[in-house]
């Protein structure tokens, strides 16, 4: 992973790029590069056949799964179903979850981490239009 920018204050803003998303490998956590304050947000594959090797939960934090290439399982308590490039899979803190591989490419994936019930205004509830002037 590439940091590509910093704001010098600390704050403001930061840049970091995946090399390559679509042939990307192994595990990445984001938070660390970017400064993120209110999630983590992590690239991941798996190779064909492979799974998570273990189930987990966590205490506060909920995950979004972004699937981008591959497909296979994904098993959340009981429950499984297929995932594929495009499926998008919340799961609640306290929920069991893994998934596999099943496809004969890697699958490649990004979870986003954040405290669940945390989210109190977004969009245009959030949003506020502001006057600058475009730099480019
Ligand atoms: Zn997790």
């Amino acid at each position: 992973m590439e940091l590509l920018k910093k704001s010098e204050s600390g704050k403001g803003v930061s840049h970091v790029k995946i090399s390559n998303p679509e042939s990307f490998k192994g595990k990445e956590f984001i938070k660390d590069a970017t400064g993120a304050t209110s999630c983590e947000i992590s690239f991941g594959s798996l190779e064909p056949g492979e799974a998570v090797p273990f189930f987990h939960s966590h205490k506060q934090n909920e995950e979004n799964y972004i699937i981008l290439k591959g497909s296979g399982d994904f098993q959340a308590d009981n429950e499984v179903f297929s995932i594929s490039p495009g499926s998008i899979i919340r799961v609640s803190a306290e929920c069991k979850r893994s998934m596999r591989c099943t496809s004969d490419e890697t699958m490649v994936y990004i979870c986003i981490q954040a405290k669940e019930n945390s989210l109190e205004q977004y969009t245009m509830e959030d949003g506020i239009i502001t006057e600058h002037t475009a730099a480019w």
